[in-house]
């Protein structure tokens, strides 16, 4: 690498024989401008263009600085080439952590009022079970589903997964998919919503959880797992039906606008009895809405029908408990929340009550007794 012979003399004699620029930043490879270098000193006397105007990643007066130490031959280049020039010194020079900037910072931290409608958060603080059930509603067994997001708040999170995904595109970084089934979407606690995530789950979720899911672990969920997803063109279609990594999931659509898409609920099942058979009340199906928040036990088999149409994303919330995923490990059966236990269960009863009719039966010269199942 040599250096470069538009570099003014004074920095010429500062940075000669350094092949690895110490104190220069070398731009390398792939751009037009790979064989340029800043100048070591910065050029006070040089007046820079104004950036005010532009939506960039940094404050502009930060490219305002950066282009007084830009070489000589790049100050008389239009300010959009210059742009360019130092967008991507500043992209090569910060660690990938760094890169990440956040669209709106006001989605990192949790702000209740700006995230939630008002009956939401008022069911939440009053934390009855009567004021739980005054919001949600139970369109089948162990589907729980309410309003809960306010418009504003979808846009902002649409947009700030729009901006992580063009970085991840740009830096050809290699994103980590959400989960095995879906090709599209992010994990949202890669992009630091991971607080913001565990503050939804400790203070929003748990406390439902515990009113609805009280024997999945709902009452001590502790870990979570956050993601969106997305369907559409150019994004995953469908997505098969299965189970989900989780005690309690929350699925809340963010919009925007689409058709098809419903979620099929066929019935709650532990590992044993995972593929057994549908029964007729177990077949419930849900059209999403923008802001609506669907909650169900990761146990509750489901998949996603085809979105038509338009383009939807879905915030989902895979909430875990690390003390029901113990306890399970001790158990054989699970008649509180699977359906096929259950049905085994009652099999097992109706069996036992069989035959201690037929065994009184035959006790000769005794009245009828009846046996109340
Ligand atoms: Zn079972």
């Amino acid at each position: 690498m040599s250096v470069d012979s538009s570099v003014d003399r004074r920095d010429e004699s500062q940075t000669a024989g350094n092949g690895n620029g110490n104190g220069v930043v070398t731009v390398c490879n792939r751009s037009i401008y790979s064989s340029q270098r800043l100048r070591l000193n910065r050029n006070e006397a040089h007046q820079s263009e104004n950036y005010d105007d532009l939506d960039l990643d940094f404050n502009s007066s930060l490219y305002g600085k950066l282009e007084q130490y830009l070489p000589p031959n790049m100050l008389t280049v239009a300010r959009d080439v210059k742009l360019e020039f130092m967008k991507e010194i500043l992209d090569r020079y910060l660690t990938e952590h760094d890169r990440i900037r956040p669209l709106h910072k006001q989605i990192y931290d949790m702000h209740p009022t700006t995230f939630f409608v008002p009956s939401f958060i008022k069911a939440i603080t009053e934390n009855t079970e009567e004021s739980l059930r005054s919001i949600i509603s139970e369109p089948s067994p162990g589907v729980y589903t309410f309003e809960m997001l306010q418009p504003d708040f979808c846009e902002l999170l649409l947009s700030e997964v729009e901006s992580f995904e063009k970085w991840v595109q740009e830096a050809k970084f290699k994103i980590m998919r959400p989960n095995t089934m879906n090709k599209y979407g992010a994990v949202l606690d890669d992009f630091g919503l991971e607080t913001m995530l565990d503050h939804l789950m400790n203070n929003f979720i748990r406390p439902i959880s515990k009113v609805f899911f009280p024997e999945v672990g709902g009452t001590s969920l502790d870990s979570h797992h956050g993601f969106v997803v997305e369907y559409g063109k150019d994004r995953d279609y469908e997505l098969g039906f299965h189970v989900d990594d989780s005690e309690v999931t929350l699925n809340v659509c963010l919009g925007k606008q689409f058709s098809g898409g419903e979620l099929f609920f066929r019935g709650v099942r532990c590992d044993k009895h995972v593929n057994t058979d549908t029964q007729p009340e177990e077949v419930f199906d849900y059209s999403h809405v923008p802001g609506h928040g669907v909650l169900h036990r990761g146990r509750h088999r489901h998949g996603a029908r085809p979105t038509t149409s338009g383009h939807r994303t879905n915030l989902l919330l895979w909430c875990r408990s690390s003390v029901f995923r113990e306890s399970r490990k001790y158990q054989r059966d699970f008649p509180n929340w699977c359906g096929e236990c259950l049905l085994e269960k009652k099999e097992r009863q109706r069996q036992s009550v069989e035959a201690t009719k037929k065994e009184l039966l035959k006790r000769e010269g005794e009245p009828m007794v009846s046996v109340i199942p």
